[in-house]
């Protein structure tokens, strides 16, 4: 997809957005965001109204994930990995840490590290309470992480109607969850991903409504007035400069290398580490979770059933020795190894909006997931590696990408900029 550009959206809601729960998270105590399934369908619906059928163009727009793609709408523009952590007691008014080196160390020693070198890993800098895993959305202000809640909810109770009477059915009574209106000129923050042509056929289905569409359950109720803006198309950072790509995932694998090698975890040092400080690491993030099957179309948590260059991740019982694991030889020569992971499956739950029945639930790699391997090879095989990594943040990963699932962050900032506790970093 790399003749596509993206473009950032912003949701102002002017009725509150009634969602679905669509999954049963211990993480999260209420829905926070609303998938790119249901901003797909709502212009979907939009694009009917105005032209009538579903023609070329429809395909073009929401039916094809190599021309265009819409991203979930959330409370901030980043996801929290799965190995961020705050403190316990005052969360990130105290303290964001992020774990992942950390997990990555353990592996290579396949246990727990010494007492000494844990504390900064396990216990809030600032009072010592314990470190929690900390989720949800973030942005940058100014250089400083700020937690963006979006805990605007409210919550109706609905009476079902019949729909031979159109009177209140006997014993249908259901409560929805709804996001409620901020006041704010944006609630929610996505993305749409699409060629120039797309991405002018989706400008003009927004002006011809100045921008309103109608997203989410219960439309007919009153919910689900949304402003959406489109706004220019900006190039990530280093999106168009692989150079700068390069150099960035570069510094992330030798800086984590120091970390590993310098005490107190000091691997290199330690003769049961398995560790060599001349590997490269990389990091594949799923901040939009993704739906990934093998080739039997069971779903599955290993990236490699879909990236077929990937090293399989083992089972627990062959994991250890780290050294001992499977590899897997890139045909441009090098060695690849799976190191860590933290991620989990998460149910998807399915609403067929044509047909305006439930369709059967799908399995997810969770938001936030992340996975590292690490490289051996020459400088020449190396440069091999960047281009498949380069394709692979490209295009992503797994089915329904179009719905905004699937997206691939190599070597995420996050990692490198977290792995050391910062007190006080958030303006929360
Ligand atoms: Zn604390």
């Amino acid at each position: 997809m790399s003749s596509a550009g993206q473009v950032p959206i912003t949701a102002q809601l002017l009725a509150p957005v009634a969602i679905k729960r669509n999954r049963q998270s211990e993480r999260s105590g209420s829905v926070r965001s609303v998938a790119g399934t249901l901003v797909r369908g709502a212009l979907a619906a939009l694009y009917l109204q105005q032209h009538g059928q579903a023609d070329a163009q429809f395909a073009r727009l929401f039916l094809n994930e190599a021309i265009c793609r819409f991203g979930p709408l959330d409370p901030g523009p980043h996801v929290f990995p799965s190995t961020a952590a705050s403190c316990k007691r005052e969360r990130l008014r105290h303290t964001i840490a992020d774990l992942l080196w950390w997990r990555v160390a353990q592996h290579h020693l396949a246990g727990p590290l010494p007492e000494e070198a844990e504390a900064d890993w396990r216990e809030c800098a600032r009072c010592r309470a314990d470190l929690k895993a900390q989720d949800g959305f973030w942005r940058d202000d100014g250089g400083r992480l700020r937690e963006m809640t979006g805990d605007r909810h409210e919550t109706a109770a609905h009476v079902g109607i019949d729909r031979r009477t159109g009177t209140a059915a006997e014993s249908m009574f259901y409560t929805l969850e709804a996001l409620a209106p901020s006041g704010a000129d944006a609630d929610l923050y996505g993305w749409l991903r699409a060629d120039d042509e797309a991405l002018d056929a989706v400008r003009q289905l927004l002006r011809a409504e100045d921008g309103r569409v109608s997203i989410g359950h219960a439309r007919t109720r009153g919910y689900g007035d949304v402003l959406l803006r489109l706004g220019e198309q900006v190039a990530a950072q280093d999106e168009q400069d692989s150079q700068t790509r390069v150099d960035r995932w570069t510094r992330w694998s030798r800086e984590l290398n120091e970390v590993l090698a310098a005490p107190p975890l000091s691997l290199a040092h330690r003769e049961s580490a398995s560790y060599a400080p001349d590997g490269f690491f990389f990091g594949l993030s799923f901040p939009t979770g993704a739906v990934l099957v093998d080739r039997f179309l069971r779903y599955t948590l290993d990236p490699a059933q879909m990236i077929d260059w990937l090293p399989p991740m083992p089972a627990v019982a062959d994991a250890f020795p780290l050294q001992a694991r499977l590899t897997r030889s890139l045909p441009t020569g090098g060695v690849l190894r799976w190191v860590a992971a933290l991620t989990r499956h998460e149910r998807l739950r399915g609403w067929n909006a044509a047909h305006g029945l439930p369709r059967q639930d799908e399995w997810m790699v969770v938001r936030g997931a992340v996975y590292v391997y690490r490289f051996e090879g020459e400088q020449r095989q190396r440069e091999a590696l960047f281009t498949r990594l380069s394709a692979l943040a490209d295009d992503g990963v797994g089915l329904r990408r179009n719905e905004g699932f699937g997206v691939v962050a190599v070597s995420d900032e996050f990692h490198r900029r977290f792995h050391q506790q910062e007190v006080e970093q958030c303006m929360c």
